[in-house]
C-alpha cells in the first residue's frame, strides 16, 4: 500500500517512516526542502528506503502543495506542524502553519478518492489546557478539550496552535466525510533518528545541562510508542476518534531525579528555584489506546535513558 507522511524528517515522523518501511509500505514523505541532504539523510538511509521511499517537496502554507502527494495514497499521516515554545509572532510562526497547513492537507485528502483514513498528530496540548482542576487524582481523557481562551490567557501559543488545528480538523472532516483519527501524545522522549534536537528532547537536554528546571508538570511518552500508535490507528479498522498517549505526568524536578538516578555523575540541581508551590501533576488515561490499539506504553525511565543515549551517540553531551 502507498501512504503519505507529512513533515517526514521530524522526530516523530522519522520513526513513523521507519516503521512503515519495515512493514512493507511504500512511503511518500513530504519535506520542505528535499535537496537539503543533512535533513533527509537519516530517512534515505533507512532500510527499504531505496526501494520504497519517495521524497516530495511540500509546504504547509502553500495552497495545493499536498495535492499530488496525497493523490493515490490509501493513508495519510499528517505530522507536520511547527513545534516551538518561544516565538516572536504566534500567529505567523505557529497558528497559521498549524491551522491553515492542516486544512491544506485535509483539502488535498478531500479531493483524492484513494485516501481511506487520515491519522493526524495532535497533542496533549489540545486536551488538558482548560479550566478543569489538575491535581494528582484527576484523570484527563479523550473527552477533554483544551480551551483556546485558557491557552491565550497563559500565552501558551504552541498549545493554542495545536488546539485550534485539531478543532479546525474535526470540523473539516465532519463536513467533508473524511475518516480521521487523532493521536494526542504528551511530550515525546526517546531515541532520535534526525540530526537536530527538537523541542521536547531539548527540554531534557536543558535539565541535563542544569540550564533550567522549570516549575512545570508535563506528561511524557516514548517516540516509538507514538509512531506505532499512528500506524495501528491507520491499520485497525475499528479504531476511531482521539487517542491520548501519555505514560506519566511528572514535574520537572522528578525528571531531574530520574536523570540523576540513571547517571549519578550528573550535577543536576534537585529542585527548581521558585518561591511558589510546585505545579501539581495529574493523570492521563491510557485505557483507550490500550483497549483499541493494544498499546502498552514504555516506562518513562526507559525513554529518558534512550534519549540520553542518543545525545551521547550524537556527541551532543560529553559524559
Ligand atoms: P519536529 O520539530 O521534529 O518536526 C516538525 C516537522 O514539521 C518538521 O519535519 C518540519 O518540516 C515540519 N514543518 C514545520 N513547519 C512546516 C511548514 N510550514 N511546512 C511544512 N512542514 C513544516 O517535531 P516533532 O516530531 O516533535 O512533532 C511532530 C508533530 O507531533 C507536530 O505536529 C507536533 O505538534 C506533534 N507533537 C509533538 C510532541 C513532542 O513532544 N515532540 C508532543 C505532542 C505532539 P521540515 O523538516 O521540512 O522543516
Amino acid at each position: 500500500k502507498v501512504v503519505c507522511v507529512t513533515g517526514a524528517s521530524g522526530f516523530i515522523a522519522s520513526w513513523i517512516v521507519n516503521f512503515l518501511l519495515q512493514r512493507g509500505y511504500t512511503v511518500r514523505a513530504t519535506v520542505r526542502n528535499p535537496s537539503n541532504r543533512k535533513k533527509v539523510l537519516h530517512l534515505v538511509n533507512l532500510e527499504g528506503a531505496k526501494e520504497r521511499l519517495h521524497l516530495f517537496k511540500a509546504d504547509l502554507l502553500e495552497e495545493g502543495s499536498f495535492d499530488s502527494v496525497v493523490d493515490g495514497c490509501d493513508g495519510v499521516f499528517h505530522t507536520a506542524s511547527p513545534v516551538r515554545f518561544v516565538v516572536e509572532d504566534p500567529q505567523a510562526d505557529l497558528i497559521d502553519p498549524a491551522v491553515m497547513g492542516t486544512l491544506n492537507v485535509l483539502k488535498s485528502c478531500a479531493k483524492s478518492p484513494s485516501v481511506k483514513r487520515v491519522v493526524f498528530t495532535s497533542s496533549t496540548a489540545a486536551v488538558v489546557y482548560n479550566e478543569r482542576p489538575k491535581t494528582p487524582e484527576v484523570v484527563a481523557d479523550e473527552t477533554w478539550f483544551s480551551d483556546p481562551d485558557v491557552c491565550r490567557e497563559l500565552k501558551m501559543w504552541y498549545h493554542l496552535s495545536k488546539t485550534l488545528a485539531e478543532e479546525a480538523a474535526w470540523k473539516f472532516v465532519n463536513e467533508n466525510n473524511i475518516n480521521m483519527i487523532t493521536i494526542n501524545p504528551g511530550m515525546v522522549a526517546g531515541s532520535f533518528l534526525q540530526p537536530e534536537v527538537n523541542e521536547s528532547i531539548e527540554y531534557i537536554l536543558n535539565v541535563i545541562n542544569g540550564k533550567s528546571i522549570p516549575n512545570k508538570a508535563f506528561g511524557w511518552v516514548d517516540v516509538k510508542d507514538v509512531a506505532n500508535a499512528h500506524i495501528l490507528a491507520y491499520e485497525i479498522a475499528s479504531a476511531s476518534g482521539r487517542y491520548c498517549l501519555t505514560e506519566k505526568v511528572i514535574h520537572s524536578s522528578e525528571l531531574a531525579r530520574i536523570l540523576r538516578d540513571l547517571y549519578p555523575t550528573l550535577q543536576i540541581p534537585d529542585k527548581c528555584e521558585v518561591d511558589e508551590p510546585y505545579v501539581q501533576t495529574y493523570q492521563i488515561s491510557k485505557e483507550k489506546a490500550k483497549k483499541s490499539l493494544g498499546i502498552e506504553l514504555t516506562p518513562l525511565e526507559v525513554s529518558i535513558r534512550e534519549t540520553v543515549e542518543s545525545f551521547r551517540e550524537k556527541k551532543i553531551v560529553n559524559f
